[in-house]
């Protein structure tokens, strides 16, 4: 969608993005730095991303699916790539063709990397998190039997924290315990444990390699201090229409909100099959010029209608911008107004916003 034709712009400041990759990098001390740029780089688009990582100097990338390592890969040539999820049965070629390391997360997975021939992959281990990964019992099975792994050659042994942005919780230090129990039933390899929170945990979280995510796109990785990265994601929404509505008139779907006194009404071209989800309705704050808007009413499919009463009329011309989330209403801000977290809202920008980079670099 291009800049006139769009009805919001999600604007990414790239030098920022890289910025945050820097201060990611240096808190991770010794380790490797690693981005995790699965989901379209959780939405901000994978081409731009990647691009603007490689040149602040990551030169290791983790995505969920075979397509996106495939799609990454026709991007960056001298980089190292894991796809989390590992291959599907079938897939394996695909892998080679295009140097994708997969994540084996069980004993099938082992199997059958095995079977097709084996070469470099990573291995993930349950610390506790009961999602993904090889169990006690695999682990001591592999132990038990290592001809199991013959021919395959471990790049990365990795785990999950389940609570890694509480620096308080007691399932950190467990899940580290178990992680080093299990890790060391398993031929040497390097070990990876942290994400962007666990970064923050300190070095003893930190082994040979970090894989970040979230915290690349400026969100707080410490929620219970003040946050260290810089803001990346803008998201700005054009008025259609400013309208003045009567005492006691109703806004939007359902008219869930009424005017309690005379009242002007801004409509923005934007809604929830963008990705602004319809839980804001009635809940979350804009901002015009730095000034805080409320959004009233419900969230339509493509409409959100503000209180701009307010604002000074020079502001609401029509085309005029009015930020969704940026330096004002943050991606913190926003999703806990929308009771959910940054990454579900980030992830959901949808594909009709025209994306603008600030920054952008070649690879
Ligand atoms: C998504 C993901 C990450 C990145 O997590 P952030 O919290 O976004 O930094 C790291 N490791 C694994 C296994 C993941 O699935």
């Amino acid at each position: 969608m291009d800049r006139d034709a769009a009805g919001a712009i999600l604007s990414v400041d790239l030098e920022a993005f890289q910025a945050n990759y820097r201060t990611l990098d240096a808190a991770s001390g010794g380790a490797i730095c690693g981005a995790v740029v699965k989901a379209n780089a959780y939405g901000l688009g994978l081409g731009p991303a990647a691009k603007a990582l490689h040149a602040a100097g990551c030169r290791h990338f983790f995505v969920a699916h075979l397509g996106e390592g495939e799609a990454l890969r026709a991007i960056l040539d001298d980089v190292e790539i894991q796809v989390l999820h590992g291959a599907n049965r079938g897939t394996e070629d695909r892998f080679r063709t295009a140097r994708l390391f997969p994540v084996l997360n069980s004993l099938d997975h082992v199997e059958a990397w095995r079977e097709s021939g084996g070469g470099p992959a990573g291995l993930h281990l349950d610390s506790g998190l009961s999602r993904l990964g090889l169990s006690d019992c695999e682990i001591e099975t592999l132990a038990r039997e290592p001809e199991r792994l013959a021919g395959i050659d471990i790049r990365l042994i990795s785990s999950h924290l389940a609570s890694s942005e509480d620096r308080d919780a007691a399932s950190n230090p467990e899940q580290r315990a178990r992680f080093e129990a299990r890790r060391a039933l398993l031929p040497p390899a390097p070990a990876s444990l942290a994400a962007s929170s666990g970064v923050f945990l300190g070095p003893e979280y930190h082994y040979d390699m970090v894989r970040c995510g979230i915290a690349l796109h400026g969100v707080n990785p410490t929620p219970d201090r003040p946050n260290p990265m810089r803001q990346v994601v803008t998201l700005t929404a054009k008025i259609l229409t400013v309208r003045e509505i009567d005492p006691g008139e109703g806004v939007g779907y359902g008219l869930t909100w009424r005017a309690p006194a005379r009242r002007r009404i801004a409509t923005v071209s934007m809604g929830y099959a963008d990705g602004y989800i319809r839980a804001l309705g009635n809940v979350a704050e804009a901002a015009i010029q730095g000034r805080r808007v409320p959004v009233v009413g419900r969230i339509s499919m493509d409409l959100i209608t503000l209180d701009v009463t307010e604002v000074p009329s020079c502001a609401l011309g029509f085309g005029a911008p009015v930020e969704m989330l940026g330096p004002t209403i943050s991606l913190d801000e926003l999703a806990t107004a929308g009771g959910t977290i940054a990454y579900e809202l980030l992830t959901g920008l949808g594909a009709r916003l025209h994306r603008a980079y600030v920054g952008e670099v070649d690879a």
